[in-house]
C-alpha cells in the first residue's frame, strides 16, 4: 500500500476548468489531519505518518525529513502571514480512512 503512483487521465481540453470550479473538493481536502496523513517518501518510497517524520526545528518554518533515508520531504516557513509549504520530497500524500 502507498506506494501507487496516481495515475493521470487523458485530458480533454474541452473539460478544463479553472481551480475555484473545485473550491469545494480543495476545501475538504485541505481540512484533513496532517499528523496522521501518510506521506511517501520521493527517495525511498518509504510510507510514514507526517507526525512520525523526522523535524528540524527552525526559527522561520521547520524542515520534515524521511526518518528512513533522510531526505527531506518537506520545508515549511512562516514570514508574517505567508506561509510556504514545498512537498518535493513527498512523492504522495494519504489522508483519510
Ligand atoms: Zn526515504
Amino acid at each position: 500500500m502507498g506506494d501507487h503512483a496516481m495515475e493521470e487521465p487523458e485530458m480533454d481540453a474541452t473539460l478544463r476548468v479553472d481551480g475555484n470550479a473545485v473550491a469545494g473538493l480543495l476545501d475538504q481536502l485541505f481540512r484533513f489531519e496532517i499528523t496522521s496523513a501518510m506521506a511517501t517518501c520521493d527517495g525511498c518510497g518509504r510510507e510514514t505518518a507526517v507526525g512520525a517524520l523526522d523535524v528540524y526545528d527552525l526559527d522561520m518554518g521547520a524542515v520534515l525529513r524521511c526518518p528512513a533515508c533522510d531526505r527531506v520531504m518537506m520545508r515549511a516557513t512562516q514570514i508574517r502571514a505567508v506561509w510556504r509549504v514545498e512537498m518535493r520530497g513527498v512523492r504522495l500524500l494519504r489522508a483519510g480512512a
